[in-house]
């Protein structure tokens, strides 16, 4: 197994621990060995240290997302937990109040960000 080597500045989709959802980060440090050290979060800007041989899931099923609120703005690749569609992920942000998510294979519009 030859494991992926990272570049500092690369861009790499990963969980962010202060967002609480995946998003993109940019590599920070890295080792000798290419294996990321610390990513900055491009959402917060939380810098956040990488142990080596910590996983990150890349497939919805593995993600708990919280429980869906219409108050609450979400963001693309964010995970929610909704009462009757169950599990689902945002795909996209239709209009500033509109998103799409994904519940299994089903596609639902739902709304955000109400005041
Ligand atoms: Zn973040």
């Amino acid at each position: 197994m030859i494991k992926k080597k990272f570049t500092i500045d690369e861009k790499v989709q990963r969980m962010c621990s202060a967002c609480d959802t995946e998003s993109g980060h940019t590599v920070v440090t890295v080792t000798k060995m290419g294996q990321i050290t610390k990513l900055s979060c491009d959402v917060c800007g939380v810098v956040s240290s990488f142990k080596s041989g910590v996983k990150t899931s890349m497939g919805t099923s593995s993600k708990v997302g919280s429980v869906y609120d219409r108050t609450r703005k979400y963001r693309i690749g964010q995970a929610m937990l909704h009462s009757t569609f169950g599990q689902g992920e945002v795909m996209a942000v239709i209009e500033p109040q509109k998103i799409d998510v994904l519940f299994g294979s089903q596609m639902r519009r739902l709304i955000h960000a109400q005041i």
